[in-house]
């Protein structure tokens, strides 16, 4: 870790109150940025909040949801006229269902958060980003990026058309000194697969056949770590990069 790295830093983290965005906006914090946190979950961000500040590191919470437009305009006037780092890390998952199983509901919701969610709160840091002459966004994709053996259909959906924001904002917003990259983690022991809702069995057991060429599960920070690289000014030349954190698991 670099103590140094983000000293006199605005950062943005999204998912902050757990998994890989709580590992982040922990990390920014210990290596010298400001943190605004922005989550759904008011008593995660709180938690959060909590663990940064016994270690010295400054970091305000938002409360809010990424698909509102209002929600983010309200975080992106409270952080004022300064960001540097935008770390889009708030997602969810699909529960696997695939083609024949996903229902409207599961396909809209997942589509909002991991992507168009990503999108209104970029398109509403750049201007600042603009003004202040760059900055840098770091998105959270995932090896569902990749390939369909990862996730459900929703969710690997959203996660290769991520990778297309990514790439436009990295094209056309470079002269303009925005750097846009995104992070594609494996499997990571976060919060993202408790949910109550059923699983498509089936798809979860054709899976595993993809998964039997992991390593392991990767912890937050690992992943915290690259998001951070990436963010950071020894990254200059980084842009439009699709940077897989999967313990080798995308070479398969
Ligand atoms: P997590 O569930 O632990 O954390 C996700 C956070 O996002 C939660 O705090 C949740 O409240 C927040 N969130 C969800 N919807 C939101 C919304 N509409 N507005 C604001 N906040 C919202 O999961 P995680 O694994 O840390 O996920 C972080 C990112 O990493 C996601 O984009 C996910 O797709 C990606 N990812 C995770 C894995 C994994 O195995 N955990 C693998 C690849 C990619």
């Amino acid at each position: 870790m670099d103590t140094a790295r983000h000293t006199g830093k605005i950062v943005i983290v999204t998912g902050a109150a757990s998994g890989i965005g709580r590992a982040s906006a922990i990390r920014f914090a210990a290596e010298g940025g400001s943190v605004f946190g922005f989550d759904i979950n008011e008593s995660g961000l709180q938690e959060t909040q909590k663990l940064i500040a016994a270690s010295g590191g400054k970091c305000e919470i938002i409360y809010g949801d990424v698909t509102i437009q209002a929600d983010v305009d309200r975080l992106v006037a409270a952080v004022g006229s300064r960001i540097d780092v935008l770390a889009n890390i708030a997602g969810i998952m699909d529960n696997f269902r695939t083609l024949g199983e996903v229902d409207d509901a599961t396909w809209d919701r997942v589509l909002d958060v991991n992507l168009t969610g990503v999108m209104r709160l970029s398109r509403a840091a750049l201007p600042v980003m603009i003004a202040q002459g760059g900055g840098a966004m770091v998105t959270v994709a995932s090896k569902a990026s990749l390939g369909a053996g990862a996730s459900g259909i929703a969710y690997t959906a959203s996660k290769h058309a991520v990778i297309g924001l990514v790439k436009s904002t990295a094209y056309f917003y470079g002269t303009q000194g925005i750097r846009s990259n995104a992070v594609l983690p494996g499997p990571v022991d976060t919060n993202i697969g408790t949910t109550s809702a059923p699983h498509s069995e089936w798809a979860m057991q054709r899976a595993h056949l993809s998964m039997a060429t992991l390593t392991k599960s990767a912890e937050p920070d690992q992943i915290a770590s690259v998001i951070s690289w990436l963010a950071c000014d020894e990254a200059s030349n980084m842009n439009g990069s699709v940077v897989s954190a999967d313990g080798g698991w995308a070479t398969a």
